[in-house]
């Protein structure tokens, strides 16, 4: 057979060769050690905490070593493809912190080593199989859906291995005039790879993150084109990671059975390899055993979650970290001021077995990240959150900036800063009581303060009240209505004696705070107030004697 003569008859259009390829897209001019990464997502719109796990990898391999990080848009499968999608990844992983030096951009692509788009590249891919066929390492494969069944059917009741390959593969060795005919008659076909592979033989590999691997070899004749000219997975992969000279392939290890197709098809391809890092998935315990995370049971796999409900991105980044690399607590332990990105990731460091994804770890170190975060910019925070999320919010957040301020400021600063505020909507919800509009009653007045004591605790705390009085002042004239009322002036005269006493001043000013704010925890009352100011505090125990 005549390789190259069936090359051109299949492919009369393409007329560059790979070496013209080599020369448009040059190794990169990069430092030694640089690693070049990409994230390869296919446009189907639901990007989730997985991807930003493997894009986090991505970026900081490339990004601590001087290299490169670019976006490549896997849209070969147009059956699969959202309206706005790919907007809305590089949107999201944006808000993550995680911006592109290259490839797909909001306005155009960017970079020499385009298109980055598969489906704009199909010349590009049809001149490599073009090559392959002419070193009779490829051929068209005429065979329809339902022959592929048959032998499926065929090689079940045998029990033979299933798939296109050795004696199976019916059209590896048609001869140049069927294959001419077919053409001439306009039979669809795709191409196949014909595999050397011998499925008993192993080759050893090593993944950046898995070590030395042992795999049998592809033997399968798999399709490396489909009818329509756009090449598979496999085939894309391979000549791009080559041409955008990937160094690191950092990709979920869904695709760690198909390495042995890629290994064999960078062989025929005279290429090298580059790294493979197959990452695992992210778990979730369930009671005693952990299972993968799922779309359908579990909103947090969603990026989305996380930015609806206003997640600070650094706590996430935060986060991800601790799961990535085994040693990252240690070190954030160490060098608790340091910015993140002076840790240096390595791919030996993370888990091969299963990365245990826990929210309430998350929502933890949130509460640190805030913590660190100036009251001014904790609210411009919540003010842009509530601009893409809670847009009733927003005047309310605009007209009140300065009590909002004063109330982000409360118990956060000094020697033990207050570690409660983990996330845009839990933070309003926690301080909704300070809005007219949001205040809600969610506690009773505590069960051991007698009914009746209800309106003269408000009452006499009213007649007292003096928004000029410092916090001693204040706290004394609690102290002294609760003794008016029968109730202990300090909580340890109590202990001593029970029965002498209602209750103490704790109980008092559980009341007190009920009244004013609707439930019995809060940070520090006097201060509450203060922020407040005269008049809502007394309308609100206005409005407390009224409810009763
Ligand atoms: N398009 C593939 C996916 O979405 C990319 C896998 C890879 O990174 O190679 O899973």
């Amino acid at each position: 057979m005549d390789y190259n003569k069936l090359s051109e008859i299949l492919f009369p259009n393409i007329t560059k060769t790979p070496e013209d390829y080599e020369e448009i897209y040059p190794p990169r001019n990069l430092p030694e050690g640089a690693k070049v990464t990409r994230l390869g997502p296919s446009p189907t719109g639901f990007i989730h905490l997985g991807n930003l796990y493997g894009a986090f990898v991505d970026e900081r391999l490339a990004h601590q070593s001087g290299g490169v990080f670019y976006l490549r848009i896997e849209d070969t499968d147009d059956k699969r493809q959202v309206e706005g999608a790919v907007e809305s990844i590089i949107e999201s992983l944006k808000y993550f912190g995680l911006e592109f030096d290259e490839g797909v951009t909001l306005d155009g692509e960017k970079g020499e080593y385009g298109p980055y788009r598969q489906s704009e590249r199909a010349e590009i891919y049809q001149c490599y199989v073009k090559w392959l066929v002419s070193k009779g390492l490829a051929y068209p494969c005429f065979c329809t859906e339902d022959q592929i069944q048959e032998m499926r059917n065929r090689q079940e009741s045998l029990k033979e291995t299933p798939g296109y390959y050795g004696k199976w593969a019916n059209c590896r060795e048609l001869d140049f005039d069927t294959i001419k005919n077919n053409l001439n008659n306009n039979v669809p076909f795709v191409i196949r790879f014909k595999s050397y592979g011998n499925p008993n033989k192993n080759f050893e590999i090593i993944d950046g993150i898995r070590g030395q691997l042992s795999m049998p070899e592809n033997f399968q004749d798999v399709i490396i084109l489909k009818q329509n000219g756009i090449p598979t997975y496999h085939f894309a992969h391979v000549i791009d990671d080559h041409l955008m000279r990937t160094t690191h392939v950092v990709r979920g290890e869904e695709w760690l059975s198909s390495l042995p197709i890629h290994v064999a098809l960078f062989e025929a391809l005279e290429w090298g390899l580059p790294v493979y890092c197959h990452t695992t998935v992210l778990m979730k315990a369930d009671g005693d055993t952990r299972r993968k995370l799922s779309k359908r049971h579990d909103p947090e796999l969603s990026l989305d979650y996380y930015r609806s409900l206003g997640y600070h991105p650094e706590a996430v980044r935060e986060y991800l970290m601790t799961i990535i690399n085994s040693n990252y607590e240690e070190w954030r332990l160490a060098n608790p001021e340091t910015p993140l990105e002076e840790f240096e990731l390595t791919t030996e460091k993370m888990s091969s077995s299963g990365t245990l994804f826990d929210l309430d770890k998350l929502n933890d170190i949130s509460k640190e990240v805030i913590a660190r975060i100036a009251d001014e910019e904790l609210y411009e925070f919540m003010l842009e959150w509530a601009t893409n999320y809670r847009e009733e919010l927003v005047p309310l957040f605009k007209e009140n900036k300065s009590m909002m301020l004063k109330i982000l400021a409360m118990d956060r600063h000094g020697d033990k800063p207050r570690k409660d505020l983990i996330y845009c909507e839990q933070i309003f919800d926690y301080i909704s009581y300070f809005f007219d509009e949001y205040y809600k009653v969610l506690d009773d007045y505590p069960e051991n303060v007698d009914k009746n004591d209800i309106v003269p605790i408000i009452n006499g705390y009213l007649e007292t009240y003096d928004p000029n009085d410092d916090q001693a002042e204040w706290f004394s004239k609690i102290r002294e209505l609760a003794t008016e009322l029968g109730y202990a002036a300090r909580p340890k005269d109590f202990k001593k004696n029970p029965e002498q006493y209602k209750g103490h001043v704790g109980d008092v000013s559980t009341v007190i705070r009920v009244a004013l704010m609707g439930r019995r925890s809060s940070p520090d009352l006097w201060e509450i107030q203060q922020i407040m100011g005269e008049e809502k505090v007394r309308d609100r125990f206005k409005k407390a004697i009224e409810r009763l």
